[in-house]
């Protein structure tokens, strides 16, 4: 089974088309995103639209929720917090229903654990090896069948892997296979807002036969989604970190 995963679109609709045109020429049997379709930029209807008739197996994410209102909005920065109310307002009611009917996490195929921010909480970040070794530990307890999650939410690319008793980080190459031994924790980066110093669109193709992970960063139509930032009025700090990819 080959697999695109996918991360943190966040309404970025020049991204996310660029993307799926990839996913197009890599034949894939799934797509799988691990939340956050909205919130910061100025198409969250098309780009949730997109994901449910592309048929992508998504979960929430924590800017999901709050345009939903699931979750304090006082919890996000002040730029955030913008562009999530402006979401809030923008969202038709079919998609936030849709966006509300998503689960917080899933095991597909029962292969792989798909969660936004960590397998013990959808809202922690896992920035370091401390955080993957809580993420393993709880891997571990609650899923002790599955030896590889995929994560975002960072929207920085990342690989862990347990090796003995310790955890590796490995990271700047693009293509891995998995051992058959060990537990794995996956960051394909973000769809709509990489953090990677590299503008551009970031996710991942997975290959269960053969263990085989392949990272890709597909160049999008960045000035495109700025315009449409300034147009819509949203914090301009949104269109400038793109240029840079922070
Ligand atoms: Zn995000």
């Amino acid at each position: 089974m080959r697999y695109a995963i996918v991360s943190d679109i966040h309404a970025n609709l020049e991204a996310l088309r660029a993307v799926l045109k990839d996913i197009k020429s890599q034949r894939v049997d799934k797509v799988i995103c691990l939340g956050d379709i909205v919130g910061y930029y100025a198409d969250p209807n098309t780009c949730t639209e997109l994901c449910r008739n592309s048929g992508f197996i998504c979960i929430r994410g924590n800017h999901d929720d709050a345009a939903l209102e699931l979750c304090d909005i006082d919890d996000f920065n002040p730029i955030a917090q913008t562009a999530l109310l402006w979401t809030a307002k923008k969202l038709k009611q079919e998609h936030k229903d849709w966006l509300r009917k998503l689960p917080e996490f899933l095991i597909i195929d029962e292969q792989f654990l798909a969660v936004h921010g960590s397998p013990w909480d959808p809202y922690a970040y896992i920035f370091s090896s401390g955080g993957a070794l809580q993420a393993f530990s709880c891997m571990r307890n609650n899923h002790p069948s599955i030896t590889l999650c995929f994560f975002g939410h960072t929207h920085q690319r990342a690989l862990y892997a347990t090796e003995e008793r310790a955890v590796q980080e490995i990271a700047q190459g693009t293509h891995y296979t998995l051992s058959d031994y060990g537990l794995f924790l996956i960051n394909p980066g973000s769809v709509g807002q990489s953090r990677d110093g590299k503008p551009g669109a970031s996710y991942i193709i997975y290959s269960s036969k053969g263990k085989e992970i392949e990272f890709r960063h597909v160049p999008y139509k960045i000035e495109l989604t700025q315009r449409k930032v300034a147009a819509a009025k949203l914090p301009m700090m949104l269109a400038e970190r793109l240029s840079l990819g922070y």
